[in-house]
């Protein structure tokens, strides 16, 4: 397919300027398979070096580069612009969270929630003499959680993360489940009693958003369901 022009609207804001935001439109000719973060590259290489946003890796690894495109939530490392079925394109950054400048968010609120479920290895046992090995049959549990990267999709769709800002949220409690998860460690009780409450395991609404739009393929829903499951009163 040949390149094809489309209109990139982008949402600017610069929250220190006072101004209110706004969308600010660029005519950019895109060939088949370009991603957007390729084009917000060309835009600002081009035509408009003021344009702000975040990225890294390029490859769906760093998670440095999450926004909203046409209404979704998506990497826009892996979100090719002929793929969107339109030829008008609109960037915005992600939802709850803080803009600090166009598509750049503050991500320092979505991070320290991951402090607080103790995102650290503890096994009950002493110093072994060699590395602590996991029977790959014990590991199934816990391995897709140790794939977030961490780039707060999921907190850009969930509901309760967008009314209730002591909620610990999907990526946290999923990074939760990963600990809780792994047979080697054995701090279950100590985990389990950080979650018992309304900012964790039991504020979630169960829509399965995060679960749906995470990039990797975690399932924060599932784990925090199975922490729930764990805390319930044994009859
Ligand atoms: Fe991103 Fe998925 Fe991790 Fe949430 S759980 S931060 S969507 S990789």
């Amino acid at each position: 397919m040949p390149a094809k022009r489309f209109n990139v609207s982008v949402r600017r804001h610069d929250p220190t300027s006072g101004e209110s935001p706004w969308f600010q439109d660029y005519e950019v000719e895109v060939a088949e398979g370009v991603t957007v973060l390729e084009t917000l590259l060309r835009i600002q290489a081009e035509q408009d070096g003021t344009l702000a946003f975040r990225y890294s890796c390029r490859g769906a690894v760093c998670g440095s580069c999450a926004m909203v495109v046409n209404g979704e939530v998506s990497l826009a490392c892996r979100t090719q612009v002929h793929g969107l079925g339109n030829d008008r394109i609109t960037v915005e950054p992600l939802p709850n969270l803080e803009v600090v400048r166009d598509l750049v968010v503050d991500m320092d609120f979505f991070l320290e929630k991951n402090l607080d479920i103790r995102p650290w290895f503890d096994p009950a046992d002493p110093d072994p003499p060699h590395e602590r090995l996991v029977d790959p049959s014990d590991w199934t549990e816990a391995e897709p959680y140790t794939n977030c990267i961490l780039c707060a999709s999921c907190h850009a769709v969930c509901p309760v993360t967008a009314r209730d800002p002591s909620y610990l949220g999907p990526a946290a409690l999923a990074k939760h489940h990963r600990f809780l998860a792994d047979a080697r460690d054995g701090a279950a009780e100590k985990r389990l009693a950080l979650v018992d409450d309304d900012a964790g395991v039991w504020g979630c609404d169960v829509v399965w958003n995060c679960s749906k739009i995470c990039p990797k393929g975690v399932r924060p829903t599932q784990g925090i369901l199975a922490s729930r499951e764990r805390l319930k009163p044994k009859s």
